[in-house]
């Protein structure tokens, strides 16, 4: 005999699989609980893996040995591993069947600072640079919990093989912090001698986020930054005789107040922008008007036609400037923009939503945060700037201790900044998070239709 299934029931079943349909791979299967399982069975070896390599900072550009363990731990996990890909970088590739292709990214230099954190596992390491004798070393900047993060993540989604199908293209970016590791990784082939991937993802640590949370925007989360050297001549003189010459020094003053005008009367109040003179150096003595004065700026914004406005605005009000106060042509001021150009890093605002849908399935709501824009700069931002149009997100790791961090909003007073000799993220809650939350996104990505 036939059994008829009752109307309602079926209909409560196809209700049933279109709603799940939608949701997170993570929370249709309980995949969630598997990485929660796999992030606490490594917390302790990650530990161990995060205190050496805190312990033995190297400088950007000198990541000689960082990269050899970074490489070395790739191959473990069963990555084909390409060392050497713009110089000290390491790229690790985890083929797992047809799907899309996902880049995780790490960054491993070390800062000049001498650490005062009294961290049992504090560091000591000095080198000789061209800077001066003994340059102190320290992971100021946490790239050191990066790597370990990244790391306990890419052992997740290898543990998890079976859960997923697409390449995971793992990369250890050297030179984060002289702006030019991500350049240089492009430059040598990263999209081209490897698999171009859809995605591509990565943290940076928070020392203003509570460990357990994560902090999103989706949009240009991190401003681009330039800098601009300027040399504003004149007719130099006597002191006692101004009107005999063209004063620089004044001329500068104008200039510079000219230039709090671009960000206040020139570029639309919704587009943040920052223009700072950090440096104006001109003369030698009380009685001599000198020849010329030197400036130095830095320059902060979120899109690239604010940051074209801004250039133009710079040499049009020191031009100006200049004819007003008498110059000849041959002595406008010249403006130059060095080569240490940061773009913003542009969220890809998809990507963002898809990725913030899984971590707040795995964490909960209340812990992935919706933050504002910062005006500090990452070279991340590079990976999504290509002709390959990669969509990119970064994300804002919380690393404050939860009770320093209580205490840092009752008292009003800041935590440690990044960059800072005092900074020191709270390891535990910080790893089994970031790793909880991405390895969760990652596979979520993976098991989607379309990239
Ligand atoms: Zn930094
Ligand atoms: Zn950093």
């Amino acid at each position: 005999m036939k059994r008829l299934i009752p109307a309602t029931l079926l209909l409560s079943f196809l209700l049933a699989t279109a709603v799940s349909g939608q949701k997170t791979a993570t929370s249709g299967q309980d995949i969630g609980g598997l990485i929660k399982k796999e992030a606490a069975s490594s917390v302790a070896t990650a530990e161990v893996m995060y205190r050496d390599l805190h312990q033995n900072p190297e400088l950007s550009l000198m990541e000689f040995k960082t990269a050899a363990r970074m490489a070395e731990a790739l191959a473990r996990l069963g990555f084909e591993v390409t060392t050497g890909v713009g110089g000290n970088g390491v790229v690790g590739v985890l083929r797992n069947g047809k799907g899309p292709v996902i880049m995780l990214r790490t960054d491993m230099d070390a800062l000049p600072v001498r650490e005062t954190t009294g961290l049992p596992f504090a560091s000591t390491v000095t080198v000789q640079t061209p800077l001066g004798p003994e340059t102190p070393v320290m992971h100021a900047c946490g790239h050191d919990l990066h790597m370990t993060v990244w790391h306990g993540t890419l052992k997740t989604l290898a543990a998890l093989k079976g859960k997923w199908k697409g390449t995971l293209v793992a990369i250890a970016q050297p030179a984060e912090e002289v702006s030019g590791g991500s350049d240089m990784m492009i430059a040598d082939g990263l999209y081209s001698r490897f698999p171009k991937p859809d995605y591509a993802l990565c943290y940076h640590v928070s020392p203003d986020l509570p460990a357990g949370t994560i902090g999103y925007f989706p949009g240009a989360i991190f401003a681009g930054v330039n800098s601009a050297d300027i040399k504003v001549f004149g007719i130099g003189g006597h002191g006692a005789m101004p009107h005999k010459t063209i004063d620089p020094v004044v001329l500068s003053a104008k200039i510079i107040l000219d230039y709090q005008t671009i960000v206040s009367r020139e570029i639309n109040p919704v587009y943040p922008a920052v223009v700072t003179v950090g440096s104006v150096h001109g003369g030698t003595k009380h009685n001599i008007i000198p020849g010329e004065v030197e400036m130095k700026l830095t320059l902060r914004f979120f899109s690239d036609d604010v940051y074209s406005r801004i250039r133009e605005a710079l040499t049009r009000i020191a031009n100006g400037n200049a004819m007003a106060a008498g110059l000849p042509q041959e002595l406008m001021p010249v403006i130059t923009f060095p080569d240490d150009f940061t773009p913003p890093v542009e969220n890809d605002p998809g990507l963002v939503g898809m990725a913030t849908e899984s971590m707040e399935t795995l964490l909960g709501k209340e812990n992935v945060i919706r933050v504002d824009p910062s005006t500090v700069a990452e070279d991340f931002g590079k990976y999504g700037r290509t002709d390959e149009k990669v969509k990119i997100a970064l994300f804002w790791l919380g690393g404050a201790n939860r009770a320093k961090y209580d205490e840092s909003v009752i008292t009003g007073t800041d935590l440690p900044a990044l960059h800072s000799s005092n900074f020191a993220p709270d390891f535990i809650p910080a790893y089994t998070t970031g790793v909880t939350a991405m390895s969760g996104t990652i596979i979520d990505l993976f098991n989607r239709k379309e990239p």
